[in-house]
């Protein structure tokens, strides 16, 4: 068997695991084994590249040696980041290795235009030749409007940069004005091959992809998240097609549809056209303001007081958001759950599309912390059931559950579907303050009659809950059952 057809071979296999692993990390139940195909895949994907790598190398002691440093290094960041990061800066960090992506695809595109120069033409000729320099361009190009697309996503969902949408003079113009430039300079590149056109690409694309997503708002950046994966995807196919590497070509065309279904799914969920979303905002106008202020007074309750309504419920449903991965309450929270559950309550979960910073973010942490799946009910399977719940316990969530997308025609998340979580008959929401959600935009659910407010950590005060319902427990001789491990 040649080098060649090994790897072949190998890249079949690796394939076919990433496919099966798509599918494991479709469902909480076969997530896990999803993982364990994916890295098999990518231990499989390396070691073929590697070994093929060496054979085509005229000076195979130093590729090894670059190789070997490159993995060694590599291998170590990867390593290190994975460990030290906490569950909500995975959303960033994830925007972070997309703009990888980018930038591997930028380097690839100006390394191939740069050996075809070098080596007159290198052995490309007539079409081949043409198709060869419409491949670097676009390749550049995708690649450019990853890396800075992803850059701003990471920056705005570390809040470094302010999540609300730029909104420049005809910026709806300007987008097409650089894709226009772009189909132009490529056609120009390909009948005239030169140095400036690769470089005006290269900058109109970087310009492009900061534009794009500085221009979307705080309440889209989770189709803009799952839109930048896609790209990233597209990316790697690109680079796959330069560097003649069915394998990466494969790979990327899985990552680009996957994403660009989830993007349309998050669109369908939010209520949002998909085509304005991946234009930029195309005909979103700035928002009319969200109505801050002026909302009448908000009662407060405390943890006791809350036990105390929850001891009396029978039916009580949990919509966690962002701030239950801020204050990493899902352990007290899967506590209070088994709790009130030995206690012959009916506890189930709401989970929003969008809560929290990234898709599916709720469920992993209540998987984490062992929540049984079949009470994690996703948003419409649940919202019909909010007008027949005693309490409901907003744990950390503010945009998912705001009627204002409902009622106020001018929020910036008018029309998204939200959690109605106010039809129930009393709601107590965990949060350290009055301030806004991630879109920015104030709550009137704060304010409702049958809203009481828990201010502090969500983890602390959850805790605090269970300590209370167990006293609460042992006052009344209550024998609850043992709590399920
Ligand atoms: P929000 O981001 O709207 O609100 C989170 C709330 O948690 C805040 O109001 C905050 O209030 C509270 N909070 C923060 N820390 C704590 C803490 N330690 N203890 C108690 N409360 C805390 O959350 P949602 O999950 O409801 O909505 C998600 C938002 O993020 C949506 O706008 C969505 O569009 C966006 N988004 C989602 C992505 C995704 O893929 N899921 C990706 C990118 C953005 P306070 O500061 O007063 O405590």
């Amino acid at each position: 068997m040649t080098a060649a057809s090994i790897s072949t071979a190998a890249y079949l296999v690796a394939a076919l695991l990433f496919i099966l692993s798509l599918a494991g990390l479709s469902k909480h139940e076969t997530a896990r084994q999803g993982w364990t195909y994916g890295v098999a895949g990518m231990v499989v994907a390396l070691a073929a590249t590697i070994q093929l790598t060496l054979h085509e190398s005229s000076v195979r002691g130093s590729t090894a040696l670059v190789l070997a440093i490159s993995l060694v290094v590599g291998a170590a960041i990867g390593l290190w980041r994975a460990r030290v990061v906490r569950m909500t800066g995975m959303p960033e960090l994830i925007a972070l290795l997309h703009s990888f992506v980018g930038l591997a695809a930028v380097l690839v595109g100006w390394a191939s235009y740069i050996e075809v120069e070098r080596n007159g033409e290198g052995g490309f000729s007539g079409t081949l030749l043409s198709i060869h320099h419409a491949e670097v361009s676009l390749g550049i190009f995708i690649g450019a409007v990853t890396f800075t697309g992803s850059i701003v996503a990471n920056l705005k969902l570390s809040a470094r940069i302010k999540s609300a949408p730029l909104v420049l003079p005809g910026k709806n113009l300007l987008n097409l004005g650089a894709l226009l430039a772009f189909v132009v300079l490529t056609v120009v590149f390909v009948a005239e091959p030169a140095l400036w056109p690769v470089i005006a690409v290269t900058a109109i694309a970087l310009l492009f992809g900061w534009h794009l997503v500085a221009s979307i708002g705080g309440g889209d950046m989770p189709v803009v998240v799952s839109m930048l994966n896609s790209y990233s995807g597209w990316a790697a196919a690109a680079s796959g097609f330069l560097l003649d590497n069915d394998l990466l070509i494969v790979v990327g065309a899985l990552v680009g549809s996957s994403g660009a279904y989830l993007s349309y799914i998050m669109c369908k969920a939010m209520n949002r056209s998909f085509v304005s979303v991946i234009a930029g905002g195309f005909g979103i106008e700035a928002p009319a303001g969200g109505g801050d202020g002026g909302q009448g007074e908000h009662r407060e309750t405390n943890a006791d007081e809350t036990a105390e309504l929850l001891a009396g419920a029978s039916r009580v449903v949990i919509t966690p958001g962002y701030g239950m991965a801020v204050a990493q309450a899902q352990y007290p929270v899967a506590e209070l759950t088994r709790t009130l559950r030995a206690r012959g309550v009916d506890v189930r979960f709401g989970i929003h599309p969008v809560a929290g910073r990234l898709p599916g973010h709720m469920n992993v942490l209540l998987a984490e912390a062992k929540v049984p799946y079949d009470i994690v009910l996703e948003m419409d399977e649940i919202n019909d059931d909010f007008a027949t719940t005693d309490v409901v316990l907003v744990i950390g969530a503010n945009d998912t559950v705001n009627p204002a997308a409902m009622d106020d025609p001018g929020s910036p998340i008018a029309g998204m579907p939200v959690l109605r979580v106010w039809e129930a008959a009393n709601v107590v929401v965990f949060k350290r303050s009055m301030a806004s959600g991630y879109a920015g935009v104030q709550n009137p659910l704060f304010f409702r009659e049958n809203t009481a407010m828990l201010f502090g950590d969500a983890k602390t005060r959850s805790d605090e809950i269970v300590a209370s319902l167990a006293s609460l427990a042992a006052l009344s001789g209550t024998r609850v059952a043992p709590v399920p491990a």
